[in-house]
């Protein structure tokens, strides 16, 4: 197998040419930072992370890989972005976080070589950023272990999404750099879900992220038309 198959090389450098923001919380990577304490309690809401060897795909400057780690997970963090993964690991040290590692790979590439070895994978605003988002819901199946569990989060693809999602927060509030993202890159909750069927992984709930630019809150709801989150377990395998 290609190391690089699925993976568009523009975006990775997308985020390689923000890196050294990562952990600045007034930078772009300001939303992710804000919208970690939900995403993570929300895992947790799921699954206990304490002691799980989990991995993030796509984790860039580990937002979420260190907070997971922090929870008492032993975490693995893996991105195509190397300037990413070296700001992320940078992080770790100064922060000392604990059970923490990165690695330059693709989640296709780990699934040959490490088919499942993980309690639990989590792959965040990644998806819509890939060639091939069903190859990835694939490698994260086959990452996991039988019964653990995937976490996917990803942009809805309508015209309230288009709106708020890329005019808005692009162009009008500026709040990520033009070109982010792209509109026939979004996701619908029902392709995502059939990904996961297809790739033996049983969805237990979906839920919406929504924002409010004025308060700059966030909040999860109900309402999937925007941003929002996939919780699923790998189908125990019939012995
Ligand atoms: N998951 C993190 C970062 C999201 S930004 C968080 O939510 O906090 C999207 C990340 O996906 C970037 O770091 C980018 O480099 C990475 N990425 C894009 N294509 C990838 C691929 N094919 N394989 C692995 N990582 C990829």
């Amino acid at each position: 197998m290609k190391p690089n198959i699925n993976v568009d090389a523009a975006e990775v450098a997308k985020f390689s040419e923000l890196a050294h923001r990562w952990w600045d919380l007034d930078s772009e990577f300001k939303p992710l930072h804000q919208i970690n304490p939900l995403r993570l309690g929300w895992i947790q809401e799921h699954v206990s992370l304490a002691g799980q060897r989990v991995l993030d795909v796509g984790c860039g400057g580990g937002i979420l890989s260190d907070a997971m780690a922090r929870v008492g997970a032993d975490v693995l963090g893996i991105d195509m972005s190397a300037k990413a993964l070296g700001v992320a690991q940078l992080h770790a040290l100064e922060a000392q976080t604990p059970n923490v590692t990165y690695r330059e790979i693709n989640a296709e590439a780990l699934a040959q070589e490490q088919p499942g070895q993980f309690d639990v994978v989590t792959c965040m605003e990644m998806l819509e950023h890939v060639p091939d988002p069903a190859s990835v819901v694939q490698a994260c199946s086959r990452l996991v272990k039988s019964g653990g569990h995937v976490f996917f989060s990803t942009i809805n693809r309508n015209a309230k999404a288009f709106l708020l999602a890329i005019v808005g927060a692009e162009y009008v509030l500026g709040m990520l750099p033009r070109g982010t993202h792209e509109y026939a890159k979004l996701i619908k909750p029902s392709e995502l879900a059939s990904y996961c069927r297809q790739s033996r992984l049983s969805i237990e709930g979906m839920r919406g992220l929504e924002h409010n630019p004025v308060s700059q809150r966030y909040w999860l709801s109900a309402d999937t038309s925007v941003n929002y989150m996939v919780a699923t377990h790998r189908d125990e395998c019939q012995a």
